[in-house]
């Protein structure tokens, strides 16, 4: 079958969509008491809760490793007891950290500059004159010593490597500096990249073009970055195995073995300073050397040029690698009736500064989501499946708290995780920004036309108004429907990681974003958001009633509501936005079609039995354990040729962050390596065809 023809499935399964109950998961009677008892939930959330939480949390800085971020775990894990959670727990690993203990930037020819890697504190904001303030590091560089010319490689990419050689311009033994770039790819990327092509050191600047004055107005005065602003951040090659380098695979547990740092291919073997547009203006002022091309030229008014000779630079970073403990605090509130199926709600705890967007507002809207589920339990009520709340520590490191506590329990969650929820921030604006895997995208746009936005409308309204807006500006021609209005091609970058792409259980992600030019800097404060973020907070009660409804959707259902029609209709398009070449894509082709006729089906037989009232208890937790196991079949125990750790056949990242789908695939046809790119098309393909036959089996128990 042809892509072309599946259009003709579309529409079947869009009219089958059309008939089910209005709750997916639901029967007509269960769908009202669930009514009442979401809107019971939605109710408690207040913006003046979430504020207060808010405050607290980004009323000091708080990265990985340091005593307030253990202090905070403390807090939560207090906080959670006192709302009423069950066994509230505080999980300890011990990973490779990477502080900084002194770092060196000068300019020693042709005139002496030093960079001052600090931002500048105001007045009408004293959050900025904390002395715990660190200045401009990047987490897992390497220490050493070196003084070398300069070199102007734009974003960092490899193509930028190829323009200055094709300049005569080789970067070996030197320092090269680069921006950060928009669109994003990965600061670790870019320190690989520049390792690769055996540079002594790297400078990342970021320019105003990206996040500064060429956007609009800066902090203090409006939400983009000031002259001195810096956006901190780990390099470390988490895109290869992420979590602690030392334990790749499995938890850094007490006693558990570590491998030495030399070994560990996550740990960047480069030295890499973040900078200020400030700083980085007086050396790219003094650059000489060819000009560089006209879409290298950034935001300053000032002519960029190659260098490569006058400026010569002294760089020195001493960091501070021995182990620190990552603290994991984890909550439950355990399932009355399914005690053996977890919905997981995460959102990570530290950050590079006080991080009011990133994570702090996330773990506001969090602490006011356990409130609001406390207050519930203290009037009798108990979830059908149990509820897991969790306080990751070290994601900005490598994605640490979460990757080394998935490793620990890695066999209890394959079989008992139904979804983990990440909310990593939770806003920096008001424009609804959800990712999910392709059979969770139709709950959350079905959630979305139930759930009030600030302004009166629907969050569904508004999601509709933001999404067009947002593909004007990115000059996407689909126009916005339900079934792309949620982004299907997941990145990695946050705590969802080790749930989708190592043990294969469905993830999902939510988030609210808007004009943010102060990430990863000391401005990302409760200054900021108290100004532009969100003012009145009621984003961030937002987050917590639309984070809550979705885990209580599914700790609630009946019949897990799980389309997987919408996911076979996703790697169609996946499929057919690839580059053939020499492979044979027939079977692979027939596959996805059979998988998706196999979910209309179950789809429509499911709606019958709950429509009908024909569900019997036992068959129904018979259904669900099937939809569970799904998620898992798209697992290859080898993982992706040379990123073992990376087990999913759907999804990956690539070294950037960027998604990459298909990605065993697509990677071997990038590579244009087409026996490898045959052989991932049959692993595929075996993963679509265990499916499509399991989805048939589960048609069969119903009625
Ligand atoms: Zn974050």
């Amino acid at each position: 079958m042809t892509i072309r023809s599946m259009s003709i499935w579309i529409l079947m399964a869009a009219s089958l969509n059309a008939q089910e109950s209005a709750m997916t998961g639901y029967s007509r009677e269960r769908a009202r008491s669930q009514q009442q008892l979401e809107e019971q939930f939605r109710a408690i959330p207040s913006p003046e809760e979430v504020k207060k939480q808010h405050r607290y949390f980004t009323a000091e800085p708080h990265p990985a490793g340091s005593e307030r971020n253990h202090e905070l775990a403390l807090y939560i894990a207090d906080t959670w007891k006192q709302q009423g959670m069950d066994d509230v727990r505080i999980h300890r690993y011990d990973v490779l950290t990477s502080l900084p203990r002194s770092i060196t930037v000068e300019m020693v020819s042709p005139a002496a500059y030093r960079a001052s890697l600090r931002e500048e504190p105001y007045d009408v904001d004293p959050d900025t004159k904390n002395p715990a303030i660190r200045g401009g590091w990047l987490s897992m560089s390497a220490s050493g010593e070196v003084t070398a010319p300069l070199v102007y490689a734009h974003s960092g990419n490899p193509a930028d490597y190829d323009v200055l050689r094709r300049n005569g311009i080789s970067v070996k033994g030197k320092i090269v500096l680069v921006r950060y770039s928009n669109p994003y790819s990965y600061r670790g990327f870019k320190a690989l990249t520049a390792q690769r092509e055996g540079a002594a050191g790297l400078l990342i600047y970021s320019g105003p073009a990206e996040d500064g004055y060429k956007r609009g107005k800066v902090f203090p005065d409006g939400p983009w970055g000031p002259e001195s602003h810096i956006q901190r951040g780990a390099i470390t090659y988490d895109f290869l195995v992420p979590g602690d380098p030392l334990t790749p695979g499995w938890a850094s547990v007490d006693g558990a073995r570590r491998i030495p740092m030399a070994d560990a291919v996550s740990v960047p073997k480069i030295m890499a300073v973040a900078m200020s547009w400030g700083d980085a203006r007086h050396l790219i002022e003094k650059m000489d050397g060819p000009l560089a091309p006209q879409s290298w030229q950034g935001g300053l008014p000032i002519p960029y040029h190659l260098g490569g000779n006058s400026v010569r630079v002294h760089l020195k970073v001493d960091m501070d690698t021995s182990p620190k403990p990552n603290y994991v605090v984890e909550a439950r509130i355990r399932g009355g009736q399914l005690p053996d199926e977890w919905i997981l709600l995460g959102n990570h705890r530290d950050a590079w500064e006080f991080g009011a967007v990133d994570p702090s507002s996330g773990t506001a809207s969090m602490m006011e989501l356990t409130r609001a589920l406390g207050q519930m339990k203290a009037q009798g009520f108990r979830p059908r499946r149990t509820l897991i709340l969790a306080s990751w520590d070290g994601e900005e490191v490598g994605l640490t708290g979460s990757t080394e506590w998935g490793e620990e329990f890695a066999d209890e969650l394959k079989t008992k995780l139904v979804a983990y929820l990440n909310v990593d921030w939770s806003v920096s604006g008001p424009n609804f920004h959800p990712s999910a895997i392709g059979s969770l995208a139709p709950l959350l746009v079905e959630l979305s036309r139930g759930i009030t936005a600030p302004s009166g409308k629907s969050l569904y309204q508004e999601w509709r108004k933001s999404a067009a807006a947002a593909r004007i500006e990115a000059k996407d021609s689909r126009p916005v429907a339900d079934d792309n209005l949620v982004e299907t091609r997941i990145g990695s970058g946050s705590d969802f990681t080790v749930f989708l792409n190592y043990l294969c259980r469905p993830t999902a992600e939510l988030e609210f974003d808007g004009p943010y030019g102060v990430y990863h800097s000391a401005y990302d404060d409760f200054f900021w958001m108290s100004h532009f973020g969100d003012p009145g907070y009621r984003y961030h009660t937002l987050m917590s009633q639309l984070w809550g409804t979705l885990a209580l959707r599914l700790s609630e259902a009946e019949i897990l509501p799980f389309d997987f029609a919408a996911y076979a209709r996703d790697i169609a398009r996946f499929a057919s936005a690839l580059e053939k070449g020499k492979v044979d894509f027939g079977s692979l082709e027939q596959r996805i079609a059979e998988f998706l006729a196999a979910g209309s089906e179950l789809n429509a037989a499911i709606a019958r039995a709950l429509a009908e009232g024909r569900l019997d208890a036992r068959v129904a937790e018979h259904v669900n354990r099937n939809i569970m196991q799904v998620e898992s079949n798209w697992a290859n125990p080898d993982g992706l040729p040379g990123r073992p750790w990376f087990k999913h056949t759907l999804y990956a990242a690539r070294y950037t962050y960027g998604h990459l789908e298909l990605p065993g695939l697509t990677e071997a046809i990038e590579k244009r390596d087409f026996a490898q790119a045959q052989r991932q098309a049959e692993i595929l393909a075996r993963a679509l065809q265990r499916n499509a036959a399991l989805l048939h089996e589960t048609r069969a128990m119903l009625p």
